[in-house]
């Protein structure tokens, strides 16, 4: 008797065992684009022409940096400048007249989610940039994210991200299906997930620092990125860990790396 319960409990452990590691296996880390896929493509970050080459390349996601003009129009585009213009203290006559280096205008937040919309296989991955002229600037700025995303109709393909705290509550608040991620990290596992946000989207140095935290946030039920991965060595450890994206300026080595 005792040796069959000792048989069935070996059987019950093995079979977990199996199970947990076909999940391991099952789960594959998925590839962001940061500020589109631009190092190895020759075209300007966080461009139409960029976002267009993520998209070629089938990553999962593409992400792309959102300010507000003065007059608020909202732009995509990563400094708080272009060339010297500041795009929090200028209005769109201004700015509308800006060209990236390949000639492309300044893309607003409208023409690149336009751009986005034509596809479905590539999420848009949406950073609300923090303000560096008021905390009421990021929330205006937040708020006119969520409706633009709204009105085009891209809510389903659309993800957010944002370093400001505020803001990713606020987003979370105004569009709960949303997936919201917090960029700082400086909030552990229990404090996100009591926010009611869906995960991070830290540094890697954070996931260095903490190595337990890939398995910690997973196992609270939410979502782990870590950015910007460039060297095969982070991705693999990255991997390994069973993180759920790494978002990348080199997708072409991150996405060969899992094939
Ligand atoms: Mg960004």
């Amino acid at each position: 008797m005792n040796k069959l319960i000792i048989l069935a409990l070996v059987a019950c452990t093995f079979s977990g065992s199996v199970v947990y590691s076909q999940k391991t296996m099952d789960h594959k880390t998925k590839v962001i684009a940061h500020r589109g896929a631009w190092k190895n493509t020759n075209v300007p970050e966080n461009s139409i022409a960029a976002l267009k080459e993520a998209i070629k390349l089938k990553c999962y996601g593409s992400e792309f940096d959102v300010h507000m003009s003065a007059d608020s129009v909202l732009y995509v585009n990563h400094d708080h400048d272009l060339r010297g213009t500041n795009i929090e203290t200028h209005g769109k006559e201004t700015l509308n007249e800006l060209k990236l280096s390949n000639g492309e205008p300044l893309p607003t937040l409208e023409s690149y989610l336009k751009a986005g919309k034509k596809q479905k296989t590539t999420r848009l991955v949406l950073e609300i940039k923090a303000s560096k002229q008021s905390k009421e600037h990021s929330l205006a700025l937040a708020r006119k994210c969520v409706e633009m995303v709204e009105k085009l109709k891209v809510k389903d393909i659309t993800d957010y991200i944002s370093f400001d705290y505020d803001v990713c509550l606020l987003v979370k608040k105004m569009s709960p299906d949303s997936e919201v991620l917090y960029l700082t990290g400086d909030k552990s596992p229990e404090v996100i997930k009591a926010s009611g946000l869906d995960g991070v989207d830290y540094h890697y140095s954070i996931f260095k620092k903490n190595p337990t935290w890939v398995q910690d946030f997973k196992k609270l039920g939410l979502t782990t990125n870590a950015w910007t991965v460039n060297d095969e060595e982070t991705m693999s450890d990255l991997i390994a860990q069973g993180i759920d994206y790494i978002t990348t300026n080199e997708p072409e080595r991150l996405i060969n790396l899992l094939k």
